[in-house]
């Protein structure tokens, strides 16, 4: 089946295709969200940083996202370069935190406000293919739809771009993470953040707006044992080498009953972020250590400005689109920057290999 051509195809459905959608909407431009279309689950990523709160209210979602079931983000703690736990962050994103999410009522709102633009198109992008004039997208099925612009929103898959630059990448960091349950009803949790560094890298334990502990450990993959995901008495015998995460489950009655997941956590970026007919966005142009937790807040201002320059493009106008790939450059040498200071605070494994990667 051929689709009507579209002026701007966003290939994926998360925050910055969200944000290029709705920014879009309304232009008087054929525009196609291309997403598989999945129920939004369960899924490791909840920290919105103040500047994320304002961009949402830009794209017209302050109404739904103080609908929304978050928490505020008040108290964070962190036991970074000494074992004692602080009032502290290692990295605190520009304004500070805002909101711990309920992520599947997050990704809802996004998916039906993508929905609310008319511009919703369930698939996924098999092949991009260069036209001379856009692109033909090939999706899964033999469906077919051409673009004069594209804006790969795909996340770290990268489906476009990944053929259009080259990916770079500081770590090849990884995150088994779970989500807990409490056993008991007789403490309440504390509404807070944690985050404690170990020898082979560090744990972070947030508490959900439903009270189950959002808990993960960021490493690197020769560093967790084999079989973690099949294996939840490895898993928990690494959490009982923890110090504050160990006494934060143990004290509100966190049962860890369940192996965790993995996902990449990588930082990877991409060399150029946009070009001819094209431009990444969100985690398929830059996938940042989520020690910043600038993720949804880098997807969402990037999905805006990659839509404000597609429209420019396609009026002739180039300028948008080479200042939005130097202001993605430079805020990845930022982060970059940010990054290494951070892991260099951290001195009391100096030696342990995930530490000297990062140095
Ligand atoms: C362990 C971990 C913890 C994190 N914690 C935080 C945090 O606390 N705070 C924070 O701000 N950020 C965090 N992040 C980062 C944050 O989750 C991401 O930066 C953010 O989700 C990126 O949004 P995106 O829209 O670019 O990509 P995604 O949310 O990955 O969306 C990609 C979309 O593309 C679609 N797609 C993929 N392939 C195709 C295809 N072939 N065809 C069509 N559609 C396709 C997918 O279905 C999906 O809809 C964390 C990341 C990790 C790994």
């Amino acid at each position: 089946m051929k689709h009507d051509p579209v002026d701007v195809a966003i290939v994926g459905g998360g925050t910055a295709a969200a944000a290029a959608a709705l920014t879009l909407a309304g232009s008087g431009y054929r525009v196609a969200a291309i997403a598989p279309g999945n129920a939004p689950g369960d899924r490791i990523g909840e920290s919105l940083a103040a500047a994320g709160v304002d961009l949402l209210t830009d794209l017209g979602l302050a109404e739904a996202f103080a609908a929304g079931p978050h928490r505020p983000a008040n108290l964070r703690y962190s036991a970074w370069g000494s074992a004692l736990l602080a009032q502290a962050n290692p990295l605190v994103p520009s304004g500070g935190l805002a909101y711990v999410l309920d992520r599947p009522a997050f990704d809802r709102m996004l998916r039906d406000a993508i929905e609310a633009t008319g511009a919703a198109i369930a698939g996924t992008v098999e092949r991009a293919l260069p036209t001379g004039a856009g692109w033909t997208l090939q999706l899964t099925g033999g469906e077919r739809l051409h673009a004069r612009f594209a804006i790969d929103c795909s996340g770290r898959a990268a489906v476009i771009a990944r053929g259009a630059g080259v990916r770079r990448r500081a770590a090849r960091s990884v995150a088994a993470y779970a989500f807990l349950r409490q056993t008991g009803g007789e403490v309440a949790p504390t509404a807070a953040t944690l985050i404690e560094a170990v020898e082979d890298g560090w744990w972070y334990a947030t508490l959900l707006p439903d009270l189950r502990l959002a808990l993960a450990f960021f490493s690197d993959p020769d560093r967790l044992p084999r079989g973690i995901t099949r294996d939840a008495r490895a898993w928990a015998r690494m959490i009982a080498g923890t110090r504050s995460i160990a006494r934060w489950l143990e004290s509100a009655d966190y049962a860890i009953d369940e192996p965790p997941r993995l996902a990449s956590a990588a930082t990877t970026w991409l060399q150029p972020v946009a070009g001819e007919g094209w431009a990444a966005a969100g985690d398929a142009a830059a996938a940042f250590d989520p020690l910043s937790s600038h993720g949804l807040t880098t997807a969402l201002w990037s999905g805006r400005r990659a839509a404000f320059a597609a429209a420019a493009m396609l009026e002739g106008d180039a300028g948008l689109l080479s200042r939005y790939a130097e202001d993605i450059d430079a805020a990845i040498r930022s982060v970059l920057a940010a990054r290494t200071s951070v892991y260099s605070r951290e001195r009391r494994f100096a030696r342990a290999p995930f530490w000297t990667r990062r140095k």
